[in-house]
């Protein structure tokens, strides 16, 4: 925990009532993120807040709001599942849904999946392997 930090991050940033999130108002990196004083405002966040970021791993923003720093709306997991989480943004509802159903038929490999919806097989795999988005 580090007060002065956390001062500086809800100084800095605009809670988003229905969301929840705390939107960065100050620096910006060019694809989105919150800078505070050179670093990601969501790391500098998150740790201030007490949270650990294993060594390894990447900070996932699970609202997928880039500019976000509530530490609430942050896990850290591995690169992998990162960029299956943001790959998977850009499948509609209706296209997990069909491509869960596919699956489910038999009539259809995850390969062929990955094909026909033009995604890496790995986000097929992602998809069928989980119970809900
Ligand atoms: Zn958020």
């Amino acid at each position: 925990m580090n007060a002065g930090l956390q001062r500086a991050i809800r100084g800095n940033s605009i809670p988003e009532p229905n969301s929840g999130c705390w939107l960065w108002e100050g620096g910006m990196t060019r694809d989105g993120y919150g800078l505070l004083s050179g670093a990601r405002a969501s790391i500098v966040s998150f740790t201030a807040f007490g949270g650990v970021i294993p060594s390894g791993l990447v900070l996932d923003h699970l609202c997928r709001v880039r500019c976000c720093v509530n530490p609430d709306h942050l896990e850290p997991v591995t690169v992998k599942v990162n960029t299956n989480r943001g790959l998977r943004t850009k499948l509609s509802d209706v296209q997990v849904a069909a491509i869960r159903e596919l699956y489910s038929t038999r009539h259809f490999t995850q390969f062929s999946l990955a094909r026909l919806f033009s995604v890496d097989q790995s986000l097929i795999s992602l998809i069928t392997s989980e119970k809900h988005r």
